[in-house]
């Protein structure tokens, strides 16, 4: 049975970070603007976005070592560090703004401060960390970070990562205490009850099928009603496709030129949790390692504090994995299902270069708890079995495609916004640096598909993300400010001197 529905201004496809972020810079910018929420599941925020499925980490380059790397003369390239961290502090304004205006409550629900380290063993890797924190030092935002190669000093900032080692290789560390921890399934929940507020019409238990282009430029959305099976239409004259690792296949399904030659490559994650609050006690910080050779950089096995329910708990991982699926709700033929004729030489080129990738990801899936466990004792060596439990984390789609820099069917480790020439239709694929930097990506999501009303709706950007459009890195004084203000608005100050 089908039933044709009324045409709305916006379609949001997803309950995830990205929908909900777009949809509440969308009722900011254009309040008369009529937006639909389409997801398959029973609520906001259960797919990536979900605490127990990502790592919570507010990715500002502050620990990751993945976002610097070694040139060939020896010196470091940090400008990829800068650029995530300025990213992130756009979100951190935004955010800020949604508390300032009411529109959003109770930060310390969804945000919290928390020391970021970087944690290294052996000279070679001492040395790196030593001239990458010289390298950040000199900018304003990396700026509070300490390095120490003194055992002794370790012991203080992380007791739990020194008891028990007996290595005699050098090791060292650099810390930064203005590092966060991110709920993004609350921050998720909370964005949407404020979107339900701006009567935007969200529709759970709702699958969207398909999707076609109408005569009159307009996008007919078909949508499933999970427990019926009933099928509705909706039009819009603008969609965006925020289903995670669903965004692909329903990319293919618009059928535009811009969605051909590219394929997703999924990856798993599991993590290690403690839940003994007497270990999770001892434990102040996320602690990022280097990865392992032949590891993706989204493994780099880290020890984290989180913050989940008003309960402080350890997360350690994630240990990557493969499984078909895109979803950690999708299905097995998922993979399979998205090799279509235009993308297959791409899929096949990768599926030659990556064979190792695919080799590593199969011998992870393959780890027993036991052998988790002796990756965890790396990182703290008196770790006991009976402390820690194993979870399913979410699923990554890495996006492949062929580009000129790595060739046919080149494994993406970014995200991508990809969208029609006319504006109408966006999706984002992949996953990194990911929820943290939502508001950037929905900002592009934006510049991308509303050029035309990006002059009118620049003024409001700004009040809302002062530092849209401007390098944070070269304007100190104005970085400093809002830094302090977003502390501030989002209680960050006053709770770092709490847990410290
Ligand atoms: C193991 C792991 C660790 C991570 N760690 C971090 C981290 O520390 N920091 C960070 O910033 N990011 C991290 N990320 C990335 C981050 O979780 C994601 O980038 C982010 O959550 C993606 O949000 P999204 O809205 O695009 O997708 P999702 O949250 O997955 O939401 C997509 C929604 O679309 C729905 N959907 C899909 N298809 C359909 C359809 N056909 N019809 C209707 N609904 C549909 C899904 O059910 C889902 O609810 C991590 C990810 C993983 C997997």
């Amino acid at each position: 049975m089908s039933n044709l529905q009324h045409k709305t201004d916006v379609i949001l496809i997803g309950a995830g970070i990205m929908s909900a972020t777009l949809g509440s810079l969308l009722k900011e910018l254009a309040p008369d603007w009529e937006i639909k929420v389409f997801e398959k599941l029973a609520s906001a925020g259960e797919e990536s976005s979900n605490e127990w499925n990502n790592a919570g980490t507010g990715h500002a380059a502050l620990c990751e070592l993945n976002y610097t790397s070694e040139k060939p003369d020896g010196s470091i390239d940090i400008s990829k560090a800068v650029k995530v961290n300025e990213q992130f502090q756009m979100s951190r304004q935004f955010w800020s703004y949604l508390v300032n205006s009411n529109l959003i409550r109770h930060p310390q629900d969804f945000i919290m401060p928390l020391p970021h380290m970087s944690l290294v063993q052996g000279e070679k890797n001492v040395a790196f960390l030593k001239k990458r924190f010289k390298a950040l030092s000199t900018i304003p935002l990396f700026q509070g970070m300490a390095f120490s190669d003194d055992p002794e000093k370790l012991k203080e900032w992380v007791p739990l990562i020194m008891e028990g080692r007996t290595s005699k290789e050098p090791i060292a560390a650099t810390k930064i205490d203005s590092g966060t921890d991110v709920n993004f399934g609350a921050l998720t929940r909370m964005l949407f009850q404020h979107l339900e507020k701006q009567n935007v019409e969200i529709n759970y238990k709702h699958l969207v099928k398909d999707m076609k282009r109408t005569d009159d430029g307009l996008w007919e959305v078909k949508v499933q009603k999970v427990e019926s099976g009933k099928i509705e239409f909706h039009t819009a004259k603008f969609v965006f496709i925020g289903g995670g690792g669903g965004s692909l296949p329903l990319l293919q399904k618009t059928g535009i030129s811009e969605s051909k030659r590219i394929g997703g490559f999924p990856v798993s994650g599991l993590f290690l949790v403690c839940k003994n609050p007497e270990v999770a006690e001892r434990h102040h910080a996320k602690v990022y390692g280097k990865a392992k050779v032949g590891a993706p950089p989204m493994s780099v096995p880290h020890l984290d504090t989180r913050y989940i329910d008003n309960k402080k708990s350890l997360l350690f991982g994630p240990f990557a994995g493969f499984s078909p699926k895109f979803l950690k709700t999708g299905s097995n033929v998922d993979l399979l299902g998205s090799v279509k004729p235009h993308n297959l030489l791409t899929m096949l080129a990768a599926g030659a270069k990556e064979l190792a990738l695919t080799k590593y990801l199969i011998q992870q899936v393959l780890l027993s708890k036991e052998k988790r466990m002796d990756e965890l004792r790396e990182f703290m060596p008196n770790a006991k079995s009976e402390d820690w439990e194993v979870v399913l984390a979410g699923q990554r789609v890495q996006v492949i495609k062929d580009t000129d820099a790595g060739g046919k069917g080149t494994l993406q480790f970014g995200t991508e916004v990809v969208s029609a020439a006319d504006g109408s239709i966006a999706a984002l694929l992949g996953a990194s640096p990911g929820a943290s930097t939502a508001v950037h990506v929905m900002l592009e999501v934006l510049e991308k598909c509303f050029p035309q009303h990006m002059f009118e709706w620049e003024a409001k950007i700004k009040d809302m993300i002062p530092s849209y459009g401007v390098s944070l890195a070269e304007n100190s004084a104005l970085f400093r400010e809002l830094h302090h203000s977003t502390a501030e608005a989002l209680g960050l100050s006053e709770r770092q001197l709490v847990y410290s």
